[in-house]
This record gives structure tokens, sequence and C-alpha cells, in this order.
């Protein structure tokens, strides 16, 4: 179980200017959000408003410039063990799926390492099991022999499910989807929509789902906020949110 609140959380890029020096851009502006057990917030906006770097912010890959980040309640501590903690509590999900898989390694090579890592005590056989377990949450049929597949042997939809199946093996409480189906064909995008709907439910977990397209928004989260030039301009339940046309 796990909470992650960005608490009046800013972003400022320095942004080199030729010859005469640097500017600063703020990318997101005193935002504050809550992600938990069993909730999915949907942060909308258009292209350049701010919704990856929340992202980066959330991965720890981008430090706020000012503003907290709270994990349980505690703001994030700088020490080593914790840093590690927090990192496998949130995992993404690309737009691109092969942006968290290798093209050289086989599907059980990438849930494989995690579960490894996590759960130094296992035997072999009891990995194995863990893995063939993690496609079956995906649904990916063991019976099709995902496991020993590279990712471009399998369809665009088979491979974002695997790339999800790679996010749930360090057992986060938080999954991050930055456009999770945009890089798909219109026909699976609800296939995979309904996989990360269920998973919230199911197992619990906290999802913030990026987008720009309100209407699956709506239909996947239970709190939208619009963000336009890095504020978040318009949030509440997702049946009451509208977006001016
Ligand atoms: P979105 O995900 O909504 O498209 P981003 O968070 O990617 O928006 O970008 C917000 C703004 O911050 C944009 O103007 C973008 O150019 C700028 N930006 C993003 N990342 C960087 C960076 N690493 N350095 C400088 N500017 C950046
Ligand atoms: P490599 O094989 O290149 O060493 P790893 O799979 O070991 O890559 O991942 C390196 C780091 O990136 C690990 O800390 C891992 O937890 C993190 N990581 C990998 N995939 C994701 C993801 N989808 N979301 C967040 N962190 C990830």
């Amino acid at each position: 179980m796990t909470t992650i609140e960005l608490r009046g959380v800013s972003k400022e890029y320095k942004v080199r200017d030729g010859w005469r020096g640097g500017t600063t851009l703020r990318a997101v502006n005193d935002v504050s959000l809550t992600l938990e057990p069993g909730r999915t917030v949907a942060l909308v906006g258009q292209s350049g408003s701010g919704k990856s770097t929340i992202a980066k912010m959330l991965l720890q890959l981008e430090q706020p410039t000012s503003g907290q980040i709270l994990l349980d309640g505690k703001p994030l501590s700088r020490r080593r063990r914790d840093r590690s903690a927090y990192r496998h509590q949130v995992q993404m999900v690309f737009q691109d799926p092969f942006a968290s898989l290798n093209p050289y390694h086989t599907i059980e090579h990438h849930l494989e390492r995690p579960v490894r890592l996590h759960h130094p005590e296992l035997s072999s056989d009891a990995v194995r099991e863990r893995v063939l377990d993690l496609l079956r949450r995906v649904r990916l049929d063991p019976a099709e022999q995902f496991a020993v597949r590279r990712p471009h042997e399998l369809s665009g939809g088979q491979r974002q499910r695997a790339a999800i199946a790679r996010a749930l093996a360090p057992e986060p409480g938080i999954l991050v989807a930055d456009e999770p189906v945009s890089m798909l064909d219109v026909s699976i995008r609800l296939g995979v929509l309904n996989l990360l709907g269920t998973l919230q439910r199911e197992e619990n977990l906290g999802v913030l789902y990026i987008t720009h397209d309100l209407a699956t928004a709506r239909h996947f989260s239970d709190e939208i906020l619009v963000m336009y030039k890095g504020d978040i301009v318009e949030r509440g339940p997702a049946d009451r949110v509208i977006l001016e046309p």
C-alpha cells in the first residue's frame, strides 16, 4: 500500500539562450495531487502543458524546484536505501513499449531480473513461477510461450502488456502510465486500458493516467486534473470535468 503526494510542486528548467546566457522556463506551477491505492487519477492537457514533467518528478528523474514529494506522508529522504525503495514503488508505463524493453532480451529475462532482485531467496523454479504469474496478470497466455520471445516477436498490444508486466515485477504500489495506448492500433487500445483498470481495482494499485484524450480519461479515472501551461486549471470527479472546446 503506497500513497504518493505532490504538495505545491513547481519545476523550472534552465534553458540556454545562445550566447546571451540562460533563461528559465516554468514547466509546472504549484501542482498538488495524491496517488493512492485503488484510484486512478488522470492528467490531461495539450502537448507542452507539463504532464511529462510531473511523471519525471514522480520517477525522480527530475527534482522539483520547489514544493515537496511525500511517500506515505513523509518527505522523500536522500538516503540511498530510501531512494531505492521509492524507485520500486513507482513504475512507469511508457507510450512506446520498447522504451522499457531491451530488444535483445526475452520477456522472461526482463521479468526475472526484478523478481530476483526483490526476492533473492527464491529458487529458480519459484522465480519462473512468478514470471509466469506476471504474464497471467497481464493476460498473456503462458501456453503461447511469450516468456521465451523477444519484444519484436509480440504484437503491439502484447508488447505493451509485457511492458506492463515489467513494470509490475518490482511490486510497485503506483503505476505512472504516460500515453500508454497512443502508439497502439485503435482496435486494441481499450483492451490495454481495461487491463490497467483491472489492475487498479483488483490489485489495489494507484494509477496516474497521463493522456490528452479526455474521453478515455473520463471512462478510466476517478479524478481528472486538467493542465494548461504548467497550471492545473481544472480538477474534479471524472464525470464533472468539462473541457472548453
Ligand atoms: P507535456 O508532457 O504536457 O507535453 P512536458 O512536461 O514535456 O509537457 O513539457 C512542459 C514544458 O517544459 C515544455 O515547454 C517543454 O519544452 C519543457 N521541457 C520539458 N523537459 C525539459 C527539459 N529537460 N529541459 C528544458 N525544457 C524542458
Ligand atoms: P538494464 O538491463 O539496462 O540494467 P534494468 O532493467 O536493470 O536495466 O533497469 C534499470 C533501472 O531502471 C532499475 O532501477 C529499474 O527498476 C528501473 N526501471 C526499469 N523499468 C522501469 C519502469 N518501467 N519504470 C520505472 N523504473 C524502471
